[in-house]
């Protein structure tokens, strides 16, 4: 089986199909360019979908793999769970594989709220606590799948897959690629070796734990900056909770902060710059406010860690030293469904991120 160096730092899909274990698969969280420890396989291990089995629930909620385009020419979410998942039965055999589908939402996920997410996590915990079921299929839209699938995988005990995939090509196109990502979920979570949640997507498996979508057209656009699993919480949910993202740039004033928390945010991700770093106005009100709240601090920098190595007044040192939690290898959407998750569970956040 060969292997080969892969540039968006990821086990690949044939590896996770075909039987590799998942949990090591987490490599690339040093280096989502794939510098290190992350590697893809030459594409050749095709899963023989005729032999797949299992009970799934499929979950549906909307996004451009079920979208068409109106009469402007605009996308809309319209189809129907059921009339996206049939056509699997075109490769896979109705009785080895079925399928309960739920169609829960029909969003853009752009527009989901923490309610939203919530609705998406009790249907998926629904399903994993019946026996009869393997796993759970997401059909979700790209702009917000991150942050759902972090979610799911906070809050769940990781014994069972989870599969979230969508498409960026809508329903109607002439060449769609939801098809083929809904059946690279379905071979993700017909494999008993996956625990946990995944992205599918592109022809590739990720680990939903520091999974982004990291780019708007691609058929492959998602990428990872990997990390560590916590164990996962008994859910509560996240509708009521406000965490804000404050987006760090070189002045940008305190009042941000200040006004976030006013008006009533329980929890703040500030999205940094570089290795995680900010400005002093910032900073003052960022350690004002983490004597009350939870306040993370991410990067708007692509891949690699925050690392907190820069002393001086907004620096990532000089942060941790004051009570700001390091997102480790999380970006800044995955971090605030982190803190949501703290703040609804009342767990310190800081557990919840794998940072030192
Ligand atoms: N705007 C869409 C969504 O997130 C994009 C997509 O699904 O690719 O629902």
């Amino acid at each position: 089986m060969a292997f080969s160096i892969s540039r968006r730092g990821f086990l690949s899909v044939a590896a996770l199909t075909a039987g590799a274990s998942v949990v090591s698969s987490c490599a690339s969280a040093k280096d989502s360019k794939g510098t290190e420890g992350s590697v893809t396989q030459d594409a050749g291990d095709k899963v023989d979908h005729s032999k797949v089995s299992g009970h799934i629930v499929v979950l549906s909620t909307g996004g451009t793999i079920a979208s068409t385009a109106d009469a402007s020419g605009a996308l809309v979410p319209t189809v129907s769970g059921p009339d996206l998942v049939e056509p699997l039965y075109d490769s896979f055999d109705k009785n080895k594989l079925t399928m309960e589908v739920k169609e829960i939402a029909q969003l853009d996920s752009s527009a989901m709220t923490l309610e939203d997410t919530d609705n998406i996590v009790r249907h998926v915990r629904e399903a994993l606590t019946r026996e009869d079921v393997d796993g759970v299929i997401v059909t979700h839209g790209t702009d917000s799948m991150e942050e759902s699938a972090i979610a799911v995988d906070t809050f769940i005990d990781g014994e069972k897959p989870v599969v979230l995939t969508g498409a960026m090509r809508p329903f109607d196109d002439p060449a769609p690629d939801g098809p083929a990502n809904l059946a690279l979920a379905v071979e993700t979570v017909t494999n008993p070796q996956n625990k946990g949640a995944f992205i599918a997507f592109g022809g590739t498996v990720l680990p939903a734990r520091g999974a982004y979508k990291s780019h708007t057209e691609h058929a492959d656009g998602f990428s990872t900056n990997g990390g560590e699993r916590p164990k996962g919480l008994d859910f509560k949910p996240m509708k009521d909770v406000r965490v804000d993202i404050i987006a760090a740039y070189p002045g940008a004033p305190g009042d941000l902060i200040e006004a976030s928390v006013k008006t009533g945010a329980q929890g703040l991700v500030i999205e940094g710059m570089g290795a995680g770093n900010i400005g002093s106005s910032l900073a003052d009100a960022a350690i004002k406010a983490a004597a009350t709240i939870p306040v993370v601090l991410s990067t708007r920098v692509d891949a690699g860690p925050v690392s907190g190595v820069y002393g001086g007044a907004g620096g990532g040192a000089t942060l941790g030293e004051k009570g700001i939690i390091s997102s480790g290898t999380l970006r800044a959407g995955q971090s605030r469904i982190l803190v949501a998750a703290a703040v609804a569970t009342g767990t310190e956040a800081k557990a919840l991120f794998d940072a030192p």
